[in-house]
């Protein structure tokens, strides 16, 4: 099937995966003024004069202060994966999961402040009461692997998948990690949206309703969920936007039972088995614990496999003196060999790269936005469109609701 619409659509991949490395290096990164930071190569929002010199202990000192003024009417989210300068002020700090159920959930805080990236304060907006505003901090704060997965070329598969198969035997199945409008279009196809915490049993869910499921947008939480499901890599295709039906022919289409979408996540590729086998020469009793974003060859030599928040209560309960080696975001990974002194936790890989994405999230930019809102002024508000609000929240309510 000859597709010419899609054929020289894009000609680079997403810019914000080219912009991945922007922060890595051999040492603990250090917050510094924004001015500096401005100069890392990535792409910042904009902000008034006054933040760009501010050093970062006097911001420090004026979030204390003001923050303490605003009080319950203002809550403070903070995904793992940020930098300590911001964790410290989150009233709550979790994976996307835990932090999507927080937003649901609260009906207190007029404003919530999503310290985290652009996915994760489209699903608190969309779970928010209509009353609430949420923000996030700084808009360019995106995600890598959900750009990978563009709106228009994910509808373009499902058409595309609705000319070849009985839609009624195909689920579209989210992971967290995505644009509203993707979640959208799983809440309106009967789909849902995943977790790295829940994704085994949702896709379980989602095959008691169909024996087919389309994946998006990381094919690694993908692959290696179906693996724990006992579905064959035979049975699993990917689905690559840039080529006609994803690369793949009619019959691979219909005799799949997973149809993965082709991204993956920056951070979490950077993990590798010799990583691992090197870790292990150095640590005979060492334990392996990565993220399910790893590749299928970096999980399976792995101890243990799981979510941040799982990761994080893995080693917190773990014995004194465990050595653990650990493949997830370095922000994370810092934080817990800091938690946990009478262990050995660290990084499996040697070069120091937070995620890019979330390191954008600078103490000036929370600053800002309370600054503002002490003026009465709602900065950077996330606004859903209705349909897609609604739709999305369909699709997360789902998720929600399986126990
Ligand atoms: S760690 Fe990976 S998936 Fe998570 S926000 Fe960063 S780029 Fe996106």
């Amino acid at each position: 099937m000859e597709n010419t619409a899609i054929k020289n659509k894009y000609t680079a991949i997403p810019i914000t995966e080219l912009e991945q490395s922007a922060f890595c290096q051999t040492e603990k990164p250090k917050t510094e003024t924004l001015d500096v930071e401005f100069g890392s190569g990535v792409r910042w929002q904009s902000l008034p004069i006054q933040y760009m010199k501010l050093p970062p202990k006097e911001i420090e000192t004026q979030i204390h202060k003001k923050r303490a003024i605003l009080g319950q009417e203002v809550l403070i989210l903070g995904h793992h994966y940020q930098r300590d300068e911001i964790i410290q002020f989150a009233d709550i700090t979790g994976d996307s999961f835990k932090l999507a159920q927080h937003a649901a959930t609260n009906t207190e805080a007029k404003t919530v402040i999503f310290c985290g990236v652009h996915f994760m304060a489209e699903t608190a907006a969309a779970l928010a009461q209509p009353d609430q505003k949420v923000i996030l901090p700084n808009m360019t704060a995106g995600c890598s692997m959900s750009d990978m997965a563009k709106p228009e070329d994910v509808l373009e598969c499902w058409n595309n998948l609705n000319e070849i198969l009985d839609m009624s035997s195909i689920t579209p199945l989210t992971y967290m990690n995505s644009a509203a409008s993707i979640k959208s279009l799983c809440g309106e196809n009967n789909g849902y949206v995943c977790t790295s915490s829940n994704a085994a049993k949702v896709m379980e869910k989602a095959f008691e309703q169909t024996d087919k499921i389309l994946f998006l947008p990381d094919q690694h939480l993908g692959r290696n969920t179906a693996k724990t499901l006992g579905i064959p890599l035979e049975k699993m295709i990917v689905w690559n936007p840039y080529k006609d039906l994803g690369g793949n022919s009619l019959e691979k289409i219909k005799e799949s039972k997973v149809i993965l979408w082709k991204g993956h996540c920056s951070v979490h590729t950077r993990f590798n088995t010799d990583q691992i086998s090197e870790a292990r020469a150095k640590y005979p009793d060492i334990n392996i614990l990565v993220h399910p974003e790893c590749t299928m060859e970096v999980v399976d030599s792995a101890d243990y496999v799981g979510s941040t928040e799982y990761i994080r209560t893995t080693v917190g309960n773990a014995s004194k003196g465990s050595v653990w080696g650990i493949g997830t975001e370095i922000s994370m990974v810092n934080r817990l060999s800091k938690a946990n002194p009478d262990k050995t936790v660290f990084c499996l890989d040697p070069i120091v790269c937070p995620c890019s994405t979330m390191y954008r999230i600078h103490p000036a930019y929370l600053l800002w936005v309370i600054d503002n809102l002490l003026e009465g002024k709602v900065v950077n508000t996330i606004d859903l469109d209705p349909s897609i609000a609604k739709n999305s929240k369909i699709a997360l309510d789902r998720m929600l609701a399986i126990k």
